[in-house]
């Protein structure tokens, strides 16, 4: 039997990109012997997303479209998509066409020889402001030291994962979901191609800056309490080194009584930073008890609107 392939399209707003999607992902798999199908999911597209997708429905059996009831964000997107896809491997692929649809075929190729996750590696990255190079290049660095899990460097959510793994990733519901570290911890065969990242076609980025280090900040959290670490090191640094100068006023004041005399500004910068270092870990501390508060509400991920 012919084996089917979903393709998820998470999506925001992208009524410029969608109809070459389209049609470059259904020119790639006239030339595969798997059956296409296409899951888009609408993370509350405000534009003329949807109505495209609901007319082209209308001519093409393959497609279909999940509609969340508002916007999730990308991760939870992937998610619904990845829950519906009624198929023997889901590839993820973004809206803008920064992943290539032509790569699919080297995902095919890699996913035929064995291998259950295979994920896209960027060779370069085309298009984007060198700030957001940057803090992509450092995030993934220091996420690939923190998390005991083996992210590669380098690679989005571009991938393809088998029923296996989606059937595996149904059992995580976390809220705080960083799919492409989850698609590595889960473990299975995992093997990557490589590719060049294109500039976005249409529309602009739906991940400033902010979200990003949101996303940064909840990979982290939810794969590492290496900070929580960090922060009982730094107080032991501080109170050690706040002993050794008591000892040093202590003996001072004995020694050369004159010399130590009292210097006030001295002592106001160090409790401003001291109560500021305070503060920093106390809130360090609040974001990993917040994830814990929010977790244990145990709220679905998403809605649909078309259920
Ligand atoms: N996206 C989404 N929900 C969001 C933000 C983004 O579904 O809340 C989609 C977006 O439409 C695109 C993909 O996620 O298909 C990646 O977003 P984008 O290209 O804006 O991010 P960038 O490539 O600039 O990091
Ligand atoms: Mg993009």
């Amino acid at each position: 039997m012919k084996k089917t392939v979903a393709i998820v399209v998470p999506f925001l707003n992208e009524e410029g990109n969608l109809p070459e999607l389209y049609r470059r992902v259904s020119a790639v798999f006239e030339k595969e012997p798997e059956e296409l199908r296409f899951v888009f999911v609408d993370d509350g597209s405000t534009d003329g997303s949807f109505q495209w997708l609901e007319k082209t429905r209308q001519s093409d059996p393959r497609v279909g479209v999940l509609q969340l009831s508002r916007n999730f964000g990308h991760q939870i997107a992937i998610t619904a998509g990845m829950d519906h896809a009624d198929a023997d491997a889901v590839v993820i692929i973004d809206a803008d066409l920064q992943d290539p649809p032509e790569v699919v075929a080297d995902l095919l190729a890699k996913w035929r020889e064995g291998f259950e996750v295979v994920y896209a590696v960027r060779k370069s990255r085309e298009g984007e402001t060198w700030l957001k190079k940057f803090l992509a290049a450092s995030f993934y660095r220091i996420f690939h030291r923190l998390a005991k899990v083996n992210v590669p460097m380098d690679a989005g959510d571009f991938r393809l994962v088998d029923r296996k793994v989606i059937n595996a990733l149904k059992e995580v519901r976390e809220l705080h979901r960083f799919m492409r570290g989850l698609t590595c911890w889960v473990g299975f065969k995992q093997g990557a191609v490589y590719y060049d990242r294109a500039a976005r076609k249409a529309g602009v980025t739906k991940y400033p800056v902010w979200k990003s280090l949101k996303l940064a900040f909840d990979a982290i959290t939810s794969f590492s309490a290496a900070p929580l670490r960090w922060v009982m090191g730094l107080g032991v640094i501080i109170a050690f080194s706040g002993f050794i100068q008591g000892l040093r006023v202590i003996v001072g004041k004995i020694l050369h009584p004159e010399e130590f005399a009292s210097g006030w500004a001295t002592v106001v910068a160090l409790i401003l930073f001291l109560t500021g270092i305070q503060l920093l870990c106390l809130g360090l501390v609040g974001q990993y008890v917040s994830r814990i508060f929010e977790e244990s509400k145990k709220r679905p991920l998403y809605f649909l609107r078309n259920q």
